[in-house]
């Protein structure tokens, strides 16, 4: 017996959800609807309304949404008790749940039962936790394809294109009278070349997955006075989709999210840019590359009517060989620095003129991070990505196995061996959709789920 249940937090409504065999003769006990109908009449997905009552006291005005299984999240029986909100009267409801024989639900815990159950494999599952996380629109929506089994399904293609070789494999193992060993060793040299190609494209989306997920983190650096809070200022304010403020990785720094073109950028606002003038100044170059090292792209900025000091010069050197953009601003003004100035495009392949205090070049900005990061909305949205660091490494390891069975039939390897070496491939695919996984792994997955979930 299981029942599980779970309150959402404070707001105008709460819900206490309740699933598993029992939740429904649970609910009877505790639950008086206005209109008394037997269990076994209503249907699922009704809504009904009426009272929660203990020991004859009414302690809630409430409407209940009944779950029938199989037709429900967890693909068993469930309820939704939707009562007025607060933290007391959730409380207060949950605890009558309990001493009428339910049990608390862990985090993730609905969700773990659908898959437990089987109604989404892992990855379904695992989106769940992206959606709920997501940051972005962008974020939420890759978040969803998943949910909808997506790469569940281009998963299951590559698995499919293996077994069908297999069967043969299998075969030709057992009836070694037949000759069809050569048919065979050809299907597998092409299944393996097919899967490795897809294999490989899955793995490279993982760098595209990542942005999505986590944002390009971006920091500004620049000398003081060169424009650094001009130019945050004039892309926080064209965008109005600023999603969130947090706290920073490295000290004293705080990461704002914003999305540019639907592509969502982490820029490292080092409490200097934000703070006073006073502040600025402490904003050495120790403190620049350590920022700089943790960022996947840094925009230098210069300011232009100035020529390039010693300090510039150090700012050149922190950037070379990583993705960057080189800024010359103020640009309305008379300015004296050009891109020919010395070791500019030594540093950096991409250099742009700007006034950040006019929001001149900005669209230019932008369109340069798509071209750096090689990102383009059409391809964000119709393919398909990794964003899960577990799946990426399943890829990776499948990707390995392709390659030793390759290996094992160039060497002319018995097809015994053969076979041994695409079960390893085929345990990594299954590892990755949950169809084999430890326990010990869906704990761990399902830990990350918020109470409720
Ligand atoms: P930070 O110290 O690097 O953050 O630089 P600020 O953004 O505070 O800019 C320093 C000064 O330069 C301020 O007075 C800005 O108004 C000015 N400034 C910044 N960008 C431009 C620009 O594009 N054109 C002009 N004319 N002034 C600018």
């Amino acid at each position: 017996m299981h029942q599980f249940l779970r309150h959402h937090g404070i707001g105008g409504i709460g819900i206490i959800r309740m699933s598993g065999k029992d939740c429904f003769s649970i609910l009877e006990k505790i639950f008086e609807p206005k209109k008394k109908q037997k269990i076994e009449d209503i249907k699922g997905y009704t809504i009904k309304y009426g009272n929660i009552i203990e020991k004859g006291e009414k302690v809630d005005e409430v409407l209940v949404s009944y779950f029938k299984a199989p037709k429900s999240y967890t693909t068993e029986n469930m309820c939704e008790i939707n009562s007025h909100g607060g933290n007391v009267m959730v409380k207060r409801i949950l605890e009558i749940c309990l001493k009428n024989g339910a049990e608390l639900a862990e985090p993730g815990e609905f969700t773990k039962r659908a898959f437990l159950n089987g109604r989404i494999d892992l990855l379904q599952a695992e989106s769940v936790i992206d959606l709920i996380h997501a940051k972005s629109e962008r974020e939420a929506k890759t978040g969803m394809k998943q949910l909808e089994g997506i790469l569940s399904k281009k998963i299951g293609e590559i698995k499919q294109d293996i077994l069908d070789v297999m069967v043969d494999i299998e075969v030709a193992i057992d009836y070694p009278e037949y000759d069809v060993d050569d048919v065979t060793n050809q299907q597998i040299v092409d299944m393996l070349a097919k899967a490795e190609e897809k294999l490989l494209k899955l793995e490279k989306s993982f760098d595209n997955g990542k942005i999505i997920k986590e944002g390009i983190k971006t920091a500004i650096i620049g000398k003081p006075n060169a424009g650094k809070s001009s130019l945050l200022n004039a892309i926080l304010k064209e965008d109005r989709a600023i999603v969130t403020e947090y706290e920073g990785t490295t000290r004293d720094t705080i990461e704002e999210f914003v999305t540019i073109h639907g592509i969502p950028i982490k820029l490292i606002d080092t409490a200097g840019i934000r703070q006073a003038k006073d502040e600025v100044e402490k904003i050495g170059i120790t403190k620049s590359r350590e920022i700089a090292k943790e960022a996947d792209l840094i925009i230098a900025i210069f300011d232009s009517t100035k020529p390039l000091s010693d300090e510039d010069v150090e700012i050149l050197d922190l950037i070379r060989n990583k993705k960057s953009i080189i800024i010359l601003n103020k640009i309305d003004l008379k300015s004296i620095l050009t891109e020919k100035d010395r070791g500019l495009k030594e540093a950096s392949n991409h250099i742009i003129k700007m006034s950040a205090l006019n929001h001149i070049g900005l669209e230019n900005l932008y369109q340069q991070i798509i071209e750096l990061f090689q990102l383009n909305e059409i391809n964000l949205d119709n393919e398909i990505v990794i964003t899960n660091i577990r799946h990426k490494n399943l890829i990776t390891k499948a990707i390995e196995n392709v390659k030793k069975t390759k290996e094992t039939v160039a060497t002319k390897m018995p097809l015994d061996i053969v076979a041994i070496s695409i079960k390893d491939i085929l345990e990594d695919l299954a590892n990755i959709t949950g169809e084999v996984v430890s326990e010990d792994i869906i704990n761990e997955i399902f830990a990350k789920f918020c109470l409720g979930k």
